[in-house]
Order: C-alpha cells, then sequence, then structure tokens
C-alpha cells in the first residue's frame, strides 16, 4: 500500500502510512522499555527507520504517521502512550499544533534537563521544528527530586507514568533524575522532537551570507563535537537549558540573599532486597519540629543537622542540610574559612573538604535516621558516579551561599534582518535552593511561562517588545511561587500564565525592557519602540515589510560575509538545512 499524506495541517486521525516492520516492532519495544539515554536514542533511530520516517520533525509532520505505522501493531502496553499525547496536544491553546511560520517557529534547546525537555515539548506541540542538544553522552545523576503537587498532575498528563510505572504511587512524591530525564526524552522523541547527545552547544553564529550572495533564513549556533544534523540546523528561537551555569551571553545575573547553607547528599545502592523495603522513607524533618531527634543524634553521633530527608528509589537517596560548625568538629571542613563576601564560596573547595570524612559522616546520619524512624538501613553501599577510571562514591556537599538569579528571562536580537528571541529556563534563570524541592518545581513554571511567550512569537500579533515585558512578569514572581500559593486547579494548568499565577504584576519599565530588544536596523527599533512607548497599534506585516527590506540590502553583497563566535574559528557560509523530507509515497 502506498502511504498518502500531506505536508502539514492534517488532521491525524486522516492520515495513512504503511505498517513498520517486525523490527520496527521490537525496536519500538525496546525503546520504551529501555533505561538509557543511549538506547532511547538508538532504538527510536530504528523505530523511525522501520517506519520510513525522518528522525523527528514537526508534530503534524511526524506524530500522525509514527502513530499509523506503529499503534495498532503494537500489544495494549505500548498504545496507550499515543492517546495520551494525541489528548495533550489537542488542547485548544495549541491550535491544532500548527501555529507559526516555518521560517520563524525552528527551536534549539540547549540543555536535556528536566526543565529543557518541558520546554521544548511545550513548543514542539505549539508546532515548532525543535532540536534538544545535550552535552552528556549519558544520564547518570542519582539525585531525587521532591514534586510538587502540580508536577505530579503536569507529567501524569504527558503520560510519565507509562515509562515509570511507580510514578506518583501512592503518597510518593518524588523520582530520581535519570528516570524523569529519560521518561520526558522518550515522550518528546515520540512527538517528533530531534535529541542529539553527546552534543555541546559553544555559542550562537549570527546569519551569514551564502556563496551566491544570498542570507540564510536564520541564526545557527557552533557545537564542540562537530554534530552534523546539529551544524545544519537554522532556528529562529534558543532556549538556554543548560542548568545553573548559563550558556546564552546577554543575562547578566544577581546574587540572591543567601544565608549560609551547607547541604549533603548520599546515594546507596538499592538491591531491592525485603530488608531494604521494611526501611520507611523520610519524608522531610526539620530540626524546627523535632529538636529532640537532632539534639540526639548529635550527641549519640557528632552529627548535627538542620533537617534530613530520605527517599527510596533506584538508590537509597539522603539529603540533608548540616551545620559548618559539626561539620568542623568531624573534620570533614578542614579549616573555617571566615563568613565573608569573598571567602564564602571556599569553604567548599575540594582542598578544604576531606571526602572519606565526609561519607563517614552521611553514614552516621543515614544509619541513625532510619534506625530512629523506622528500621536501620541494612547497608551503606555506596552507588558510583561515573568519574575518572573507576568512578567515585555518590556522595557530595553543596554551599547556597551563593545562588543566582538571571536579571531578564528572555531578549531579542535581529542582525541583518533576521530575528532571534533567545530566552532562559530552569536553573539557568534561578538557581534555586533544593532542599526545599524549588529547583524541578519553578523550573517547570519557567519552562511553561517560556512556552507562553514563545506562542505570542510564533503568532506574531504582539509588538515583540511587548512581548518581552509581559514574559517580565512572570519571571518577577517566579522566586515567590510555593506549592501553595499557586491556583489550585491542576489539572487545568497549561502555558497561560493564568491558568496557574493567582496574581501577575501588570507594570514594568519600560526602559528596562527596550534595553532588551537588540536590532542593527535603527528604523526597526524606531518602528517598535514608539508603537511600545505609546501603546499604538502594532501592524506585523508592516514590521515584517521593514524587516524584509533591510535583510534584501544584504542580497546585494557578492562576497560572503563571515562571522567569528567569541572563542572560535570563523564560520564558514553554510546554506540552510530545509525541513525534513519525507519519502515519496
Ligand atoms: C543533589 C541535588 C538534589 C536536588 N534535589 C532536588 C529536589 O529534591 N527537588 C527539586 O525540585 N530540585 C532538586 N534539585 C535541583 C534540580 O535538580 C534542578 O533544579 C533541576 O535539575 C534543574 O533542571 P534544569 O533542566 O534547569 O537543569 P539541569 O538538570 O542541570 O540540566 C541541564 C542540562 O544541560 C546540559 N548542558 C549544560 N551545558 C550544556 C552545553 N553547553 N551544551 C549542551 N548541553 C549542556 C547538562 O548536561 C544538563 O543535562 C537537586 C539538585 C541537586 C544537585
Amino acid at each position: 500500500m502506498g502511504p498518502v499524506f500531506n505536508f502539514r495541517r492534517q488532521e491525524s486521525k486522516m492520515v495513512q502510512w504503511d505498517k513498520a516492520s517486525e523490527a520496527g516492532l521490537e525496536a519500538f519495544k525496546k525503546f520504551y522499555d529501555c533505561e538509557t539515554l543511549e538506547e532511547a536514542l538508538s532504538s527510536f533511530n530504528t523505530v523511525c527507520e522501520e517506519a520510513k520516517l525522518p528522525r523527528g520533525g514537526r508534530f503534524t509532520e511526524f506524530f500522525p504517521y509514527l502513530k499509523a505505522a506503529y499503534k495498532e501493531a503494537l500489544p495494549y502496553k505500548y498504545k496507550e502512550i499515543f492517546k495520551i499525547l494525541e489528548k495533550k496536544a489537542g488542547q485548544s491553546l495549541y491550535e491544532r499544533n500548527t501555529i507559526g511560520q516555518i521560517d520563524r517557529n525552528r527551536v534549539l534547546c540547549v540543555g536535556a534537563g528536566p526543565v529543557g525537555l518541558r520546554a521544548a515539548i511545550e513548543v514542539q506541540l505549539l508546532g515548532a521544528r525543535v532540536v534538544v542538544v545535550e552535552r552528556r553522552p549519558k544520564f547518570t545523576r542519582n539525585n531525587v527530586l521532591k514534586l510538587w503537587k502540580f508536577l505530579i498532575d503536569d507529567l501524569k498528563s504527558l503520560g510519565a507514568k507509562k515509562f515509570y510505572g511507580k510514578f506518583a504511587t501512592g503518597s510518593i512524591n518524588h523520582i530520581n533524575i535519570r528516570s524523569l530525564q529519560l521518561l520526558m526524552t522518550k515522550i518528546s522523541l515520540l512527538l517528533g522532537i530531534s535529541v542529539y547527545a553527546p552534543c555541546k552547544f559553544d555559542g550562537i553564529a549570527e546569519p551569514v551570507l551564502t556563496e551566491e550572495g544570498s542570507l540564510i533564513s536564520g541564526w545557527k549556533a557552533k557545537f564542540s563535537d562537530g554534530h552534523e544534523l546539529a551544524d545544519s540546523f537554522i532556528f529562529d528561537v534558543v532556549i538556554g537549558a543548560s542548568g545553573k551555569n548559563c550558556v546564552l551571553d546577554g543575562f547578566s545575573r544577581y546574587s540572591l540573599d543567601a544565608r549560609l547553607a551547607i547541604a549533603i547528599t548520599a546515594n546507596f545502592v538499592n538491591h531491592w532486597t525485603s530488608e531494604e523495603a521494611a526501611v520507611e522513607e523520610i519524608g522531610g524533618l526539620s530540626r524546627q519540629y523535632d529538636q529532640d531527634f537532632f539534639k540526639e543524634m548529635y550527641t549519640e553521633t557528632g552529627v548535627d543537622l538542620e533537617n534530613i530527608v530520605y527517599y527510596k528509589d533506584q538508590v537509597h537517596y539522603f539529603v540533608m542540610t548540616a551545620k559548618k560548625e559539626s561539620l568542623l568538629e568531624q573534620g570533614v571542613l578542614k579549616e573555617d574559612l571566615a563568613d565573608t563576601e569573598d571567602t564564602r564560596g571556599r569553604i567548599l573547595n575540594p582542598s578544604n573538604v576531606d571526602k572519606e570524612k565526609l561519607m563517614e559522616y552521611a553514614k552516621k546520619a543515614a544509619l541513625y535516621a532510619t534506625e530512629h524512624k523506622s528500621q536501620k538501613l541494612p547497608h551503606t553501599e555506596w552507588a558510583i558516579i561515573p568519574r575518572g577510571d573507576k568512578g567515585s562514591p555518590d556522595c557530595c556537599i553543596f554551599d547556597f551561599t551563593n545562588l543566582y538569579a538571571a536579571r531578564v528571562a528572555a531578549r531579542v536580537t535581529v542582525r541583518k534582518g533576521q530575528p532571534l528571541l533567545a530566552t532562559i529556563v530552569g536553573d539557568s534563570l534561578l538557581e534555586p535552593f533544593w532542599p526545599e524541592g524549588t529547583g524541578c518545581a519553578r523550573g517547570f513554571l519557567s519552562a511553561l511561562d517560556a512556552g507562553w511567550m514563545i506562542r505570542d512569537w510564533f503568532l506574531g500579533k504582539k509588538n515583540p517588545i511587548k512581548i518581552l515585558a509581559e514574559r517580565e512578569m512572570t519571571r518577577s514572581i517566579l522566586n515567590q511561587t510555593t506549592d501553595g500559593n499557586l491556583v489550585k486547579k491542576y489539572k487545568d494548568f497549561t502555558i497561560d500564565p493564568k491558568s496557574r499565577y493567582v496574581t501577575i504584576p501588570t507594570k514594568y519599565d519600560k526602559d528596562k525592557i527596550l534595553k532588551y530588544y537588540d536590532s542593527d536596523n535603527p528604523d526597526e527599533i524606531q518602528f517598535l519602540t514608539e508603537r511600545f512607548k505609546e501603546k499604538r497599534f502594532f501592524d506585523n506585516a508592516q514590521h515584517k515589510s521593514i524587516l524584509k527590506k533591510f535583510r534584501s540590502t544584504f542580497k546585494k553583497s557578492k562576497k560572503p560575509k563571515e562571522v567569528v563566535v567569541a572563542g572560535s574559528a570563523p564560520l564558514s557560509p553554510t546554506i540552510e538545512a530545509g525541513p525534513p523530507v519525507f519519502p515519496k509515497a
């Protein structure tokens, strides 16, 4: 049977496509059940090849075809995810997953952490062509993330439970980060997002001219490992989701007024024995509410804590905040560096921390807490993190005195008539004091806020400076959000901020916002600024024509121009990769 398709704007119900081969079905099952990033990526490639599909594409170009090739032929267990994703994708604000023109809605997301993937999923559902690049080849982090209530509903609505059966079972409100990243990667791939790993983003390159002297239609990035597919990707929006080290230029940060707080994490192997199963989790104990427990722990072990949490997952995960004095007494910290502006960051320098004593300290806390709250953990065999040749016991110490927040969430740069919207989310936007469980939750809120802004950007109906101003309104309240002060109807949460925040500020500093729209075309700046300041009608067609006119001035140039990314060799002129090509019917 010859497959029949339209390129875009197609209802999934109408799609016909050849059924996948046996090899494809086997690859799908492997993809669905696998436990590593490498297996997920390689088996998904086979899934696509066996269905004669490109490896990713816009939602309407990809998902309905994948579904047509696989859904009916798969056993029940594997089918349901299609239904869940289809339901999600059918939300009215995604407008049939076709928002924006194809030369305005190509999105690069840097970082496959939970927040980058969450943002990527939203823009994919809007209709964008999305590429996620991740510098690590594997997901190896053991941290167990406590999830706010809305996060559980949000992840369930994306089918998290299908890939991770234990997700949010009973009172469990946590998940280890690598399982979360893996399941979100699987969801992303099924929706049509391309995920490239390992692939390290190194910077952005401005639009350049081709050999023929015409301008390529967008921005590109530079990657360390010379990833062919990523290298050729042209994008109009870039999402910086690289964790606490922000990799996008132009996002200055300020230090949050944090107090000295030292956290320790300890991860022990889970052998899934009945003795281990009998040890109960400790959802959160703090000195404030359980003074006697903490005093006795100090008397008996010398370990002095503010709080402790124990979650059981792929590992036995303990996280605690410790008092600096007891870390000095126990020899974990070698020297007490004065608590000044200059020395704060240095107190946990590897040279000032005795790793053996740190591990001893964490073990004592884990054993004491489990023994006194339920049953003593039957062993303390360290989980190993890949580091160096042999790996290293997964016991870490963190200092929260220098937490940073970005001054702005989004900015636009226009060069040669080509606009680029750059935005940051997650830890890049706001470093969390994660012992309070704020990292993932505020990260997801920022991803949804970014999704809303990008939707406006794709629609193109608003003055882009107004779009930036509105994004600033939601950024300004992120640091005050708690599990308790969001709108309570979690199931109704969407990218629309009104569905999530009780109050959203409406006032902003116009002059500050104007600084974040940077164009090399004075006519464009004048046009947008006047309309923004005077709250005048924004005519998208007029704006487009200003951009087009400016672009056309570059076409006359015969000699290709070179562009230099900071710290890199000049990029050679290049042509656009173009949309993914479907096989001929
Ligand atoms: C020990 C520990 C315990 C924690 N516990 C909790 C908790 O209980 N609850 C909670 O909510 N939060 C917790 N957090 C915080 C939480 O992990 C983060 O808030 C969350 O992971 C942020 O997600 P993100 O996607 O913004 O960044 P990350 O998870 O850091 O992901 C960033 C990704 O970008 C990639 N990357 C970086 N640079 C590049 C580049 N140049 N090119 C390509 N890729 C790049 C990285 O490899 C990484 O995969 C904890 C953190 C730690 C360290």
